[in-house]
């Protein structure tokens, strides 16, 4: 049975257009679709069982203090030092850390050690997002050097979507790692790595095992992506425990203060969110925000939060601004 169930993940990785060798990524729609437009079924929406999936997983890693631990997106214009720089000004105090995304309206971006560089002149902790299709095995290993020497506080190690998602279609996806390949990179380069799990997107039965599989390779810190709410959320904490993870959980909270960053959050989540989430005025989603916030936290598997607000170039300020109402309100 474990050999007709490997036999038939090899059939699944040789399809994908992302190579993805250890499970699907969390693009698959509900209806099983691949997120490549026009590629059809996703090929790991079978019924076999996860081929290698570990019983139980996670070195005791530090757990958080005795408050929580913020990450918060640093929105700022892509390629735009001074933007950068005027977001750490604003969200200086706000957090312990900041990570620093990819959007697939604004691929294009500075490397993720020159952005972290920036920050730490501002005396900001960056925790880059890496990614494994703008980068190959060899880039990203000089990338994940880069960055440690910038002394960032972790990177989020990332598949990342298909170039076919973005405003460039025309790029080659890379893919020669995938997201649990490239934590075994970071861990090789010395630097603390945190993971998404998505455990409401399909095949949902298959997200704990992989996600236990990054575990294994090395990511110390698992970030809960966004899967309905502070139950949702705690239900999953609850397995990820059960399994045997002893590291950092951290569970995302949508922020969403204004039409524009609604409608980026409503671009990747708007299944996903609490009923009428975005259907707020600003002084309402930043309220939103500290309340789902202080639910998710109230669980005792839970240490912290990443703070998730969608922003555009020309709304990034704001959304910084916002983010650090949010941020220093959860640290008072
Ligand atoms: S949804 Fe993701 S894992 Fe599935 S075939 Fe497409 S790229 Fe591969």
């Amino acid at each position: 049975m474990a050999n007709i169930a490997q036999a038939a993940w090899e059939v699944a990785q040789a399809a994908c257009p992302k190579h993805m060798a250890h499970g699907p990524c969390a693009g698959v729609a509900d209806d099983g679709a691949c997120e490549v437009p026009g590629f059809g079924s996703c090929p790991y929406t079978g019924e076999w069982p996860f081929p290698a999936a570990p019983a139980a997983a996670g070195r005791a890693t530090p757990r958080a203090g005795t408050r929580p631990f913020i990450l918060t997106d640093l929105p700022a214009a892509p390629l735009d030092a001074a933007s950068l720089r005027a977001a750490a000004r604003t969200l200086a105090g706000a957090a312990d850390a900041f990570l620093l995304g990819d959007h697939g309206a604004e691929r294009v971006q500075f490397p993720p050690s020159y952005r972290a560089r920036i920050l730490a002149g501002e005396g900001l902790a960056a925790w880059p997002g890496i990614n494994c299709r703008d980068r190959n095995r060899v880039a990203l290993e000089g990338e994940l050097a880069a960055c440690a020497d910038a002394g960032v506080a972790g990177v989020h190690c990332v598949t990342g979507d298909h170039p076919a998602l973005g405003h460039r279609p025309d790029a080659t996806g890379v893919f020669d790692v995938d997201s649990t390949g490239l934590v075994a990179l970071a861990r090789a380069a010395g630097l603390p790595v945190s993971v998404a799990h998505a455990p409401a997107a399909p095949p949902v039965a298959l997200r704990l095992p992989r996600l236990l599989t990054k575990v294994a390779a090395g990511a110390d810190v698992v970030v809960v992506d966004h899967c309905g709410g502070a139950g949702p959320v705690h239900r999953a904490v609850d397995a990820l425990r059960a399994a045997g993870f002893a590291g950092t959980v951290l569970a995302c909270v949508p922020v969403a203060t204004d039409a524009v960053s609604a409608g980026v959050l409503a671009g990747f989540a708007a299944g996903r969110l609490p009923h009428r989430y975005l259907e707020r005025s600003r002084v309402d989603g930043i309220g939103a925000a500290v309340g789902l916030a202080r639910e998710v936290l109230a669980h005792p598997g839970v240490d912290g939060v990443n703070l998730s607000g969608g922003s555009r170039a020309g709304n990034s300020l704001a959304m910084a601004r916002d983010l650090a109402v949010i941020g220093r309100e959860l640290r008072s």
